[in-house]
């Protein structure tokens, strides 16, 4: 018998959610709710530059505008850096950690960025510094986690078949950068494992961060989760609805449409439904199945439908 699984939604307070952060929201709870399981909320708040207090707080109520609910939110990522610090920790005893000294532009010029998300493959340049030559640096460094010369794999919900190699195709990556703040793939990796998420649903745009976050999984100890990683939504145009198109935000929505329609526009626009015909959270996560999830990109012109 299997456990009912957990779930979660961790946005970034940065803006109202797009049609895209919508989707993926929904494809998660309905995934997870029409099993009987859990879901978490957790604020993605590490760039403090970037996020603030009142968009956690819109966030709150927009996911529970369109019938998304959690069972439990989980402390923001801002506040666990102490918490980081110990499996940092870890990490540093298993001699898996070494400090970069490279500077932004140092790395850019070597390489294009290869993955998704702009992550250059990292040459390995400070990997056997001497004590000596760090000393000279004179200032804090990034910390890099050593990687090896292995294939990550898995079975995506929506992707299917997806691998990767992280010592070809990334490097040893960043987990502390220089100013202290730990990166995105640590922080997660320690909330998902600390919280017990057994499915990881988000976009599509962050597939080539699973391999980085398996493989911390399994050096801290944690189980790996199954990921789905849900289609971009894209503008016909081919462009990506992002945060930038203002007008289709959630701001917009609120005041110019229902929960329904926009969940069922966005059923409709996947090919999960035939019609646009409003539906509530709760009867899509009755009709929701994986398999009728094509992972290919899905083309809404937002302005045509709202
Ligand atoms: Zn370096």
């Amino acid at each position: 018998m299997s456990q009912a699984p957990v779930g979660r939604f961790a946005p970034t307070p940065s803006g109202r959610m797009h049609l895209g952060n919508v989707f993926a929201a929904l494809i998660a709870w309905a995934s997870v709710r029409s099993r009987g399981g859990s879901l978490v909320l957790r604020m993605e708040d590490l760039d403090t530059q970037r996020t603030k207090q009142e968009y956690a707080e819109i966030l709150r109520s927009d996911l529970l505008w369109l019938g998304l609910d959690w069972d439990l939110e989980t402390e923001p990522q801002s506040k666990r850096s102490q918490v980081y610090d110990r499996y940092f920790e870890k990490l540093e005893q298993m001699d898996l950690l070494y400090p970069c000294y490279c500077t932004r532009s140092q790395l850019h010029s070597v390489n294009a960025p290869h993955l998704s998300d702009g992550c250059y493959v990292y040459p390995g340049t400070c990997r056997n510094l001497t004590e000596q030559q760090r000393a000279a640096f004179g200032r804090a460094p990034a910390w890099r986690v050593k990687v090896p010369d292995r294939l990550w794999s898995l079975e995506d919900l929506a992707q299917g078949h997806y691998e990767l190699n992280l010592s070809t195709e990334c490097g040893d990556f960043v987990v502390r950068r220089a100013d202290g703040v730990y990166v995105y793939q640590l922080a997660v990796t320690v909330d998902d494992g600390e919280a017990g998420v057994t499915e990881v649903v988000r976009g599509l745009d962050l597939l080539s961060s699973a391999p980085r976050q398996m493989y911390l999984q399994e050096l801290l100890g944690f189980s790996h989760p199954t990921y789905g990683h849900v289609p971009m939504l894209l503008a016909s145009d081919g462009r990506r609805l992002s945060k930038r198109d203002k007008d289709l935000d959630l701001g917009y929505l609120r005041s110019h449409t229902t929960p329904q329609k926009v969940i069922g526009v966005l059923s409709c626009a996947a090919g999960l439904t035939d019609t646009p015909e409003p539906l509530s959270a709760a009867e899509f996560a009755q009709i929701f199945r994986w398999e009728n999830l094509s992972g290919d990109a899905i083309y809404l012109e937002p302005s045509a439908v709202f």
